[in-house]
Parts: structure tokens; C-alpha cells; sequence
């Protein structure tokens, strides 16, 4: 049976005593589903809120890396760096990335290969625009981002890799995929992953739906088969919906 994950992006929200009160604010709740959960708080608060968070069953993951180990890269974050303060997982493609710091497939899968030389769970995230749904392209659209990020991968190495469709249109936009699109586009991803890597990897992998999940959404999306949790922006900077979220696997 493969992982359930619900995520939470904070993005660029949330100093360092905003930090800490969501965070004690998590610490309030409690789990009542199997599913893992992990929040990304941003790089300045990662030390502080991993430590807050030792004891707990939340992972604090970053939202971003570098793929260099080190050297002239100002205002970077390296892979190593990262594990030196006990994060081990790390986000990466979220399409804020790939929109407004020009993040490619290609430079994605040197930070895929980073991540992964350094014993870290990469969640990839990837998903179409609005045009590329309304001119149906939506599952070449993935499909390429997929295969340029991660094909190269030997077929071990999808045991740390946890996927996250995400289609723009529905990030932050109140708009959510149906569930029914969300299950066509996470069996169409399995489906891709089972044709190059067989049906052992491709059941195994992970696939999280992000872009608009709330409260009063999650059950359905995640009721779906090929659904296995959640990343979530907006509701998860808020305690109550986030773990109503949680919960709802
Ligand atoms: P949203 O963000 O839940 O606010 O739509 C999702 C994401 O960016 O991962």
C-alpha cells in the first residue's frame, strides 16, 4: 500500500513568531488519519521550526534547493545544507518556481539528481496551464514535464520520489480540478510512470493533487483512487483547515 501525504506549502508567508504559532497551533492537534504530514516553512524559519517540530509527527521539507553542493551561487540553499539542519525532503518545480524564477525541466532534474544523491524525498511538482487544458493538451503537457525531470531515474530511485500534480489554473485561484479530472490526470501519470518503469514502481509512487484543496473539497479529491493526498498552499497557513485536511484522507 502506497503513502498517503498531505503537504503544506507556507510559500513566502509567516516570519519567525508567526512561524512559531502555527506551529504550536499544529502541535494542538490531532491526527486522526494514516497519512504522513509535513509543512515547508520558509528557509529562515527552517532550523527553528524542525526543531519545534523533533517530537511531533510533522516533517518539516524545504520549498526549493539549488543543485550545486556548494559555491558561487548567492542567496542559494544547497541539498546538504539542508540535511545539515535535519530537513529531508525537499519541494521542487512548484510552478511559482518554473513561472517567476524561470525554472527549467532540465535544471528541475539536476535538482532532482541532487536531492537524490544526498538521501533526500523529493516531492516534484508539475502540472498544465489553463490553455494547455482548454486546447486539451493538458496530458502532453505533463507528460513531457515528467519524463524530462525524471525519466533518466533507474527505477530504485522512485522510492523517494513523491509526484504532485498541480494544474495552474487551479492554484491559489479558488478553482479547483474536479475530482474526476484530478483522477483522469493522477491515472494517466501512473499509466506513464507503468509503461517505462512497470506496474511495481508505478503503484508504489505517491501522487499528491495541489491547487485549491480546503476543508469542504479534500474528502471527494481524496477519495479517488490514484489521489494519495494532498499539497496544499492557502488552507495550510491556517491550523484548523489544514488538519481538517489531514483528516478528511
Ligand atoms: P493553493 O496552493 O492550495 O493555495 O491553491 C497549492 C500549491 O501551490 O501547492
Amino acid at each position: 500500500m502506497r503513502k498517503q501525504i498531505v503537504a503544506g506549502n507556507w510559500k513566502m508567508n509567516n516570519d519567525l513568531s508567526q512561524t512559531e504559532s502555527l506551529i504550536e497551533a499544529l502541535k494542538a492537534k490531532e491526527k486522526t488519519s494514516n497519512a504522513e504530514v509535513m509543512v515547508a516553512p520558509t528557509f529562515t524559519n527552517l532550523y527553528q521550526a524542525n526543531q519545534a517540530l523533533k517530537e511531533s509527527n510533522i516533517e518539516v521539507i524545504a520549498q526549493n534547493m539549488h543543485f550545486a553542493e556548494n559555491g558561487a551561487y548567492t542567496g542559494e540553499i544547497s541539498a546538504s545544507m539542508l540535511k545539515s539542519i535535519g530537513v529531508e525532503t525537499v519541494i521542487l518545480g512548484h510552478s511559482e518556481r518554473r513561472a517567476y524564477f524561470n525554472e527549467t525541466d532540465e535544471q528541475l532534474a539536476k535538482k532532482v539528481d541532487a536531492a537524490l544523491a544526498n538521501n533526500m524525498r523529493v516531492i516534484f511538482c508539475f502540472g498544465e496551464e489553463l490553455a494547455d487544458r482548454k486546447s486539451g493538451n493538458h496530458e502532453a503537457v505533463v507528460e513531457s514535464q515528467i519524463k524530462n525531470a525524471l525519466f533518466h531515474l533507474k527505477a530504485e530511485a522512485f522510492k523517494n520520489v513523491v509526484l504532485a500534480y498541480e494544474p495552474v489554473w487551479a492554484i491559489g485561484t479558488g478553482e479547483t480540478a474536479s475530482p474526476e479530472q484530478a483522477q483522469d490526470m493522477h491515472a494517466f501519470i501512473r499509466k506513464t510512470l507503468a509503461d517505462t518503469y512497470g506496474n511495481e514502481v508505478a503503484d508504489e509512487v505517491t501522487i499528491l493533487y495541489g491547487g485549491s484543496v480546503k476543508p469542504n473539497n479534500a474528502q471527494e479529491i481524496f477519495s479517488k483512487a490514484d489521489v494519495d493526498g494532498g499539497l496544499i498552499g492557502g488552507a495550510s497557513l491556517n491550523a484548523d483547515d489544514f488538519f481538517a485536511i489531514v483528516n478528511a484522507i
